[in-house]
């Protein structure tokens, strides 16, 4: 399956999840919709929003392997091997004070990439805002460096899911045999 093919597969996908959860009147909470339609909520109140991802910000997601070594950002990095990045370990929890491992990432190319890297995402991807550009667990996988953009889960799970979302809210009410409820108090702001 070629990617275009993939988008259209997935978007056809989340439209058909869309739909049905709107029948429900949006009982299920939906991680991926309730998130989107929360960032585009508060950029009708407030234009220059940019949504602020936690494994996109030092130690607001910290993992502790078994062996004490400790990571941040996206979880999967605790276990992903990288010479540029000293396997993404920032200290010890058995051997260096909170103040070491914070002085360490500061002081560290990893630190300094990932926020380049959300830099780069903002100057270049129109979908920012509602993204944060921290995918940094996927940007490592597929180029091998934080300093990297657009990845095939952020065209999915960011840019095509975005689409779907605001094509859904453009279209207004549903029609025909389905139900219309209220949107969840995440987006009321734009019902
Ligand atoms: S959708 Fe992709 S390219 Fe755009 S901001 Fe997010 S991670 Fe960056």
């Amino acid at each position: 399956m070629n990617s275009r093919d993939l988008r259209n597969a997935y978007q056809m996908f989340m439209s058909r999840i869309w739909d049905r959860w709107r029948a429900d009147e949006s009982k299920m909470r939906i991680r991926e919709f309730q998130d989107l339609l929360f960032c585009i909520k508060e950029i009708f109140i407030e234009s220059d929003f940019i949504r602020k991802p936690h494994e996109g910000v030092p130690f607001q997601l910290i993992t502790i392997r078994g062996d004490g070594g400790i990571s941040t950002f996206s979880p999967e990095l605790s276990a992903t091997k990288s010479l540029n990045y000293g396997d993404f370990l920032i200290g010890n929890v058995l051997t260096d004070s909170p103040l070491n491992v914070a002085n360490k990432l500061m002081g560290s190319r990893l630190y300094r990439d990932a926020m380049t890297s959300r830099k780069m995402c903002k100057e270049t991807c129109s979908y920012h805002p509602l993204c944060g550009g921290a995918l940094f667990s996927n940007k490592f996988a597929e180029h091998g460096s934080l300093l990297a953009t657009e990845t095939t889960s952020c065209r999915l799970h960011r840019q095509a899911l975005s689409d779907v979302v605001l094509d859904k809210l453009a279209a207004g009410p549903e029609t025909g045999n389905q139900r219309v409820a209220p949107l969840p108090d995440s987006a009321r702001a734009i019902a």
